[in-house]
């Protein structure tokens, strides 16, 4: 049960299902899977099969009738096929639970239905029509890995596209109901193994129960193995046996056995949360806590985005290392979840645009690794594809084409990766967007001390008041280490600037937002923003002419024709003449962001200080966090497509929910990755 990073868990393109289509006996069409020779569901009413056989097996409308816990019911199913299971599953929910509780849906599909197919499958239930238009609509690409979809304000999704036990065996989080699908184990024997059965037992919550059509030995066989009891209960239509059951104590999670200190804190309720610094990582914890129904005090010594969030425009975008590792897994997760959070969030897309990202290779170097990254995931086209100078330079120009610059030394023009659906967002807007949240209260004030009482937390601030709450989450970039319990934590000030041009009208638009060096996303509101210089360790904010300089020459090494173009229109392009924007963003030594609950640094010293000795004598101890308090820091240049996850990720935790990612992507986010790796090295 080791959570290996393996290569079936590398975020590469999976293969859609392939499907015909056959009409049932009321002459409605259903898929049916080429692969496996077999049925998505019942050619009879397959809305009743699963009403029998995965709802009511499960007792899930009297479980939910009666859930009344403050964390979400949560389902685990073994092959999303349609959705099917899920849009009902979601119906029962709504008709049965009370007002204030949630349903979490986690499901495993190895061949995802590509869009178009899902719509005509979920066509022919009409009364679910709101449901699956919902769920097509957020349908994310095929990629291994997991995709949150928030389908309803009660009701979230995470599809672990992948296989199904490695798919569970990587899973953060524990279900109370299963749904055993997949096709029948004589068609699909690959899928109904004992590592299925035992990664369902060690993710079950106690008195977990299970449902499923068959009653094939192998299962009967493994369910037992794996510690479920089963019983026989009647089958739907023809088939006269079915089984149901449940695990009254599931095994131990010893996924952490060799890395006690990322054991995650028991839950502690959540009813008020002050969030700490209202840029992009704390306004998107608190709409990610007020969404699950938790009142937040969002606080900042300055209004909604005024740090490194307070851009008129950023790009949504990531660069990501040529091999696949922890740190690009996670950006890349990020990227997928930034992009359907905010087409959530926003579908009219005042607050972004998806107007795609290239990349371009401003080297051979540079083209070089852009080669060995796409080898290396094998990601859709509809998420990154390489192309040449030529279709870069009209992607660039909307159409028409728009000089590049030259790769140095070869003299050819940049190609690049182009992203079709990343793009640009108003992260100063969204910030403002985000504070205004119903449950999100924002208050003007600078946290100066933070105390733990045996009620909570009271947030001390700079006027002598003070705020009290159960849980606090630290989100203020540079300053996020400035408290006792977090100064352990290294984080590096960097600094940015970025400019911008007042545009007359007909000058050329760009299509793209275009990175090299820097980026350029198209103008808004006829202001062209480009940037941003990097310089690590300065943290003041001036506006610097050196910097608007390097910004302009970085601008015209990567669109020359652009650059050209402003000119021949008369736009004036001295650095003096530039207005912009300069602000402090946070770095961590590994860079990646800080996510998750804050170590006690004191009692880690002390707990694992015999690491540093023998980093082999690991003691069973459970890390020690300061209870109830939260970081999500150090989100660099990246925030727009690290923050919104990180989010996610705290969120779940406080709200005892499945994570949004795999078990050793929340352990890389681990805010105390460095303390221990310092104990260990003897710092
Ligand atoms: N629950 C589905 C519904 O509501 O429409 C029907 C599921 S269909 C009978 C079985 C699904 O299991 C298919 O979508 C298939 O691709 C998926 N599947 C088969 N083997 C799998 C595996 N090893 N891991 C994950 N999914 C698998």
């Amino acid at each position: 049960m080791a959570a290996s990073a393996d290569a079936s868990s590398l975020p590469t393109a999976l293969s859609h299902a392939q499907l015909d289509w056959r009409r049932d006996d009321a002459e409605l069409e259903t898929p049916h899977s080429r692969h496996f020779d077999d049925v998505y569901f019942s050619r009879h009413d397959g809305r009743a099969e699963t009403e029998h056989v995965f709802l009511a097996a499960n007792d899930l409308p009297q479980r939910f009738a009666a859930w009344s816990c403050a964390r979400p019911f949560t389902i685990g199913e073994t092959g999303f096929g349609t959705g099917l299971n899920t849009l009902c599953a979601w119906a029962c929910f709504e008709r049965y639970a009370a007002p204030g509780a949630r349903l979490h849906l986690v499901s495993t599909e190895r061949y995802p239905l590509t869009r178009d197919d899902l719509a005509r499958a979920l066509a022919v239930w009409p009364d679910l029509g709101d449901k699956a238009k919902q769920l097509v609509a957020r349908w994310p690409e095929a990629v291994a890995g997991v995709h949150r979809l928030v389908l309803a304000e009660r009701v979230t999704l995470d599809l672990h596209f992948g296989d199904s036990a490695e798919r569970l065996a990587h899973l953060d989080g524990r279900v109370d109901a299963w749904f055993l699908d997949g096709f029948a184990p004589a068609k699909n024997p690959d899928m109904w193994q004992p590592a299925l059965f035992e990664a369902m037992a060690h993710a079950s919550h106690p008195g977990a129960t299970f449902a499923t059509f068959t009653c094939a030995g192998v299962v009967k066989r493994g369910l037992r193995a794996a510690g479920f009891n089963w019983r026989k209960v009647p089958g739907f239509g023809r088939k006269r046996e079915m089984l149901a059951g449940d695990i009254a104590s599931p095994p131990a999670d010893i996924r952490r056995q060799a890395t006690p200190w990322f054991q995650p804190p028991v839950p502690l309720p959540a009813r008020h949360v002050a969030v700490i610094g209202a840029g992009l990582a704390g306004a998107s914890v608190a709409h990610a806590l007020a969404r699950r129904g938790v009142s937040v005090t969002l606080v900042d010594k300055d209004g909604p985005g005024s740090g490194g969030s307070g851009n008129r425009q950023g790009a949504l975008y990531v660069k990501l290392a040529a091999e696949a590792n922890l740190q690009s897994r996670f950006y890349l997760a990020g990227l997928l979840y930034s992009r359907r959070w905010l087409a959530e969030i926003d579908p009219e897309q005042q607050l972004w645009r998806d107007c795609g990202v290239l990349q371009l290779a401003s080297s051979p170097r540079e083209r070089q690794r852009q080669s060995r990254f796409l080898e290396h995931y094998g990601l859709p086209e509809t998420v990154v594809t390489r192309v040449n100078a030529d279709t870069a330079s009209r992607l660039a120009g909307r159409g028409d084409a728009m000089r590049l610059g030259l790769a140095a030394d070869d003299g050819t023009e940049m190609g690049g990766l182009d992203y079709p659906q990343a793009g640009w967002v108003r992260p100063a807007r969204l910030c403002e967007y985000l504070a205004a949240t119903p449950g999100v209260r924002f208050q003007e004030g600078e946290a100066v001390r933070l105390e733990r009482q045996d009620s909570g937390w009271q947030v001390h601030l700079a006027d002598g008041t003070t705020l009290e709450a159960d849980h606090v989450v630290i989100a203020t970039a540079a300053l996020a280490n400035r408290f006792t319990q977090t100064e352990t934590l290294p984080l590096q000030p960097i600094r940015g600037q970025v400019s911008m041009l007042d545009l007359p009208p007909g000058v050329p638009e760009l299509g793209r937002v275009v990175c090299a060096g820097g980026y350029a996303p198209p103008a808004l509101d006829g202001v062209q923003t480009f940037g941003a210089t990097f310089a690590p360790n300065t943290a003041d904010t001036d506006l610097r002419e050196a910097d608007h300089a390097a910004n302009l020459a970085e601008l015209e090494r990567t669109l020359p024709g652009y650059v050209e173009a402003l000119r021949q229109a008369g736009v004036s392009l001295d650095p003096a003449s530039l207005s912009g924007r300069a602000a402090v963003r946070a770095a961590s030594p590994d860079k990646t962001p800080y996510a998750g609950p804050v170590p006690d640094a004191q009692r880690w010293q002390a707990d694992y200080g015999v690491l540093s000795k023998d980093a082999k004598r690991i003691p069973e101890i459970p890390g020690e966090h300061h209870p109830g308090m939260w970081i999500s820091a150090a989100h660099g240049s990246r925030g727009l497509a690290s923050a919104p996850l990180c989010a996610e990720v705290i969120a779940s935790r406080i709200c005892d929910e499945p994570l949004p990612v795999e078990i050793e992507l929340a352990d890389h986010l681990h805010p105390g990755r460095r303390v221990i790796s310092d104990i260990i090295r003897g710092h």
